[in-house]
């Protein structure tokens, strides 16, 4: 195992699927000496097992970059390796279990983490990755296996996020449409993963909360406060006003966002204020939409 002293520093986007951690980590990953990882949680499976594309676009298992992780990290990646993990994953790393998180399975799963963050810093040359993984679960399963975590807790107002879980997006990976909830589902899973991210704290996890909102609508104020409390560089050449101008990234799974270069237009989308069921994900979401700063029942 790396020795801590070398250990490379972990930033973990938390949050609910289409809260805007993809996008966030696509413009903490410009910054100097960062390298974004993606959804590390799925690697296993997409990554390894089904090998789709990385987001620099080729199959991950010809990815350089993902390949040169494999070997420091475990002399190459394996199918056994990866079904392991998915077998250790299935028993350690649930929501359901986040309060009482001891598990005798705990050290091992946590150690493959370690290893990818270890090896992708060394890879990349990078002080700190950034896992985009989201899931509060796994953050919880990080901080009580003794990696010192840095958790980004990502929230979005819960109606736009039902708004764009009901739409029908393709995956690019493989064109399926990617999963639909339907706004009551939305609902539950947004308070259910916004609690357990608060909970973080109190397992001694750091937890910078930000707001999808202010950084789509003052990426640079948002992007330079959070670069300080990450203890990252605040250079932000490829921010101008309300667009980013994005490079390749080695990211293992995760948004379609995830494969976009070049110009990215940064803004709010309004289209959910217009759209059905907003008066039943608030109410369903209150009090703690109402804690996190999104007031109003419609609108
Ligand atoms: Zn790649």
């Amino acid at each position: 195992m790396t020795h801590p002293s070398t250990a490379a520093r972990v930033v973990f986007l938390g949050g609910l699927g289409r809260s805007g951690t993809t996008l966030l980590e696509r413009l903490l990953g410009e910054l100097p000496g960062v390298a974004p990882l993606g959804e590390v949680v799925h690697l296993w499976a997409r990554g390894v097992l089904d090998a789709e594309p990385c987001g620099c676009g080729e199959p991950f298992p010809d990815c350089p970059f993902w390949r040169e992780v494999g070997e420091r990290a475990f002399g190459g990646w394996t199918g056994a390796l990866a079904t392991r993990l998915l077998d250790l994953r299935r028993r350690v790393d649930r929501t359901r279990r986040v309060l009482r998180i001891r598990h005798p399975d705990l050290a091992a799963y946590v150690l493959a983490y370690r290893r990818v963050y270890d090896a992708a810093a060394a890879t990349a040359g990078a002080r700190v990755v950034i896992d985009s993984s989201k899931h509060a679960s796994l953050a919880h399963c990080l901080a009580a296996g003794g990696v010192p975590v840095h958790v980004v807790h990502v929230v979005r107002d819960p109606r736009a996020v039902a708004h764009s879980w009901r739409r029908t997006v393709a995956r690019p990976e493989d064109g399926r449409p990617m999963t639909r909830w339907g706004p009551a589902r939305t609902a539950l899973h947004w308070s259910a993963q916004n609690l357990a991210l608060d909970l973080l704290a109190r397992r001694g996890a750091q937890v910078t909360r930000l707001r999808y909102e202010d950084l789509v609508t003052d990426p640079r104020t948002t992007l330079t406060v959070l670069a300080h409390r990450l203890g990252l560089p605040a250079e932000l050449p490829f921010v101008t006003g309300s667009t980013a101008c994005l490079g390749t990234a080695h990211t293992a799974s995760g948004n379609p966002m995830r494969f976009t270069v070049g110009p990215v237009g940064l803004a709010l989308d309004e289209s959910w204020r217009s759209g059905p069921h907003r008066g039943l994900v608030a109410a369903l979401t209150w009090p703690l939409r109402s804690r996190y700063g999104y007031r109003g029942v419609t609108a």
